[in-house]
């Protein structure tokens, strides 16, 4: 899988990572979702992001995230019958590697992007994308790349 974002797109995500820390901060990648979503030799082109609030609990918030789930109702509604949608979900990784958790892997969905970007000290350091294997059991890094 390789994953592209427009320039805007890395900044904001950056940017978000960064004003959230350290708490991890997520949101939603969007742009056109190509004919092979969830292909692991799937080409992803985000030209949107589009940042949520981080509802878990304060306590364990520099560790965890979590999305309300009527988000993705509602967007379904928003791109009903656009060739456009959701095509993976970032967050951060306050002071820890941009490499999925054990929770992450529990939590994934198939076909998304996974992007983690890694904040330490209050500034942004790697980003990695992932994607899950077919057989959900682990992730797969993808290629991240900026236009
Ligand atoms: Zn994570």
């Amino acid at each position: 899988m390789k994953l592209k974002l427009n320039k805007g797109v890395d900044a904001d995500l950056r940017a978000h990572a960064k004003e959230t820390y350290p708490h991890e901060c997520c949101g939603l990648l969007l742009g056109t979702i190509p004919d092979n979503f969830g292909d692991k030799d799937q080409t992803l082109i985000a030209d949107e992001s589009r940042r949520l609030d981080n509802t878990w609990e304060t306590e364990t918030k520099g560790r965890r995230y979590k999305i309300e789930s009527n988000i993705f109702v509602k967007l379904e509604k928003e791109f009903a019958g656009s060739t456009r949608g959701v095509l993976g979900i970032y967050h951060s990784h306050p002071n820890h590697a941009a490499w999925p958790s054990p929770f992450d892997l529990d939590h994934a969905w198939p076909s998304y992007a996974y992007l983690i970007i890694s904040v330490r000290e209050g500034t942004d350091r790697e980003g990695r994308v992932w994607l899950l294997s077919e057989d959900r059991n682990s992730f797969v890094e993808g290629e991240y790349s900026c236009l």
